[in-house]
């Protein structure tokens, strides 16, 4: 069975609810550094005050920021983990890859889920959040309104500060530049580990198809 997985796509590409359902039939723990990232700004700490910076503006955190966040989790729990949300540059890429090779635990697998556009717009426009537990939901799907009870914890539905038109258009250009070329990276360092899913259709087809990976 695999345990470093990362997965990468654009936002709104599933990747939190499938990590999600990976992390609890795997038994990987599930690190979101967007989440983390929020987690730091609701608590009022320096490093969320300054991440909140970029996030609102759909613009990515630098790479230092990112790498310590993601580095002192691994401190406190070791080299088991499915990312979701990094590495989004090369240069974070690569320095998960040497924080990997000095553990002599390289990935084993990383999946980019690819949606179009105009269904990751769709998604993200009708999206509401759990600051708490990190859940997201279709609003329209299931008929939530913003500061309902979150289905599973109970903590008010939000609409993230970032999931707007404006932000949108800005983090799906950041997207592009920025995080794809990741792909390119493992395509030529790492052979073999890169695996891509039709992320538009059922979450449940793509969640077979994430396991049969995870399996693999
Ligand atoms: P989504 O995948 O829907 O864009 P995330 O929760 O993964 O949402 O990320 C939200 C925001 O947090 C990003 O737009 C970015 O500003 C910041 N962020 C998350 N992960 C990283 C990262 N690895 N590097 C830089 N910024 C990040």
């Amino acid at each position: 069975m695999k345990s470093r997985i990362v997965l990468l796509g654009p936002p709104a590409s599933g990747k939190g609810t499938q990590a999600d359902r990976i992390a609890s039939a795997f038994g990987v723990p599930h690190v979101s550094t967007g989440a983390l990232l929020r987690s730091e700004c609701a608590r009022g700490t320096s490093l969320g005050r300054e991440a909140d910076e970029w996030t609102r503006k759909g613009l990515l955190v630098p790479d230092e920021l990112a790498v310590r966040i993601v580095t002192t989790w691994m401190q406190s729990n070791g080299p088991r983990f499915l990312f979701d949300g990094f590495p989004r540059t090369v240069g974070q890429a690569e320095n998960l890859d040497a924080s990997l090779v000095a553990m002599k635990a390289p990935l084993d697998l990383v999946v980019l889920l690819e949606v179009p556009e105009d269904e990751i717009r769709r998604r993200i426009l009708d999206r509401l959040s759990c600051m708490k537990c990190g859940a997201t939901y279709a609003a329209a799907l299931h008929g939530h309104a913003v500061g309902d009870p979150c289905p599973r914890c109970g903590s008010p539905l939000v609409r993230r500060n970032d999931d707007t038109e404006e932000t949108l258009a800005q983090r799906l250009d950041v997207y592009r530049r920025m995080t794809l070329p990741v792909v390119a990276y493992y395509r030529e360092n790492s052979p073999g580990i890169l695996h891509r899913i039709d992320a538009s259709g059922e979450s449940d087809a793509i969640f077979a198809e994430l396991s049969r990976l995870m399996n693999s």
